[in-house]
């Protein structure tokens, strides 16, 4: 199963617009067993904006 947020994240305009490879998709977006482990992910869940944040914590330029 896909992260929930998979459609509307900001990573695929990202990736559209080549600021990010596709890594992030396959490490995170996509793996069964790693979504839930993204930083966006678990802001989301509590409510903290996560504006510029990449799925391991660090921040896109
Ligand atoms: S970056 Fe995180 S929140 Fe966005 S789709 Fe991937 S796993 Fe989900």
């Amino acid at each position: 199963m896909a992260c929930i947020w998979f459609e509307a994240c900001p990573l695929r305009d990202w990736e559209r617009n080549g600021k990010i490879t596709d890594r992030w998709r396959s490490e995170y977006c996509l793996s069964k067993e790693n979504w839930a482990n993204c930083k966006r992910y678990q802001l989301e869940e509590k409510g903290i904006p996560h504006e510029n944040i990449l799925p391991d914590g660090g921040r896109i330029e």
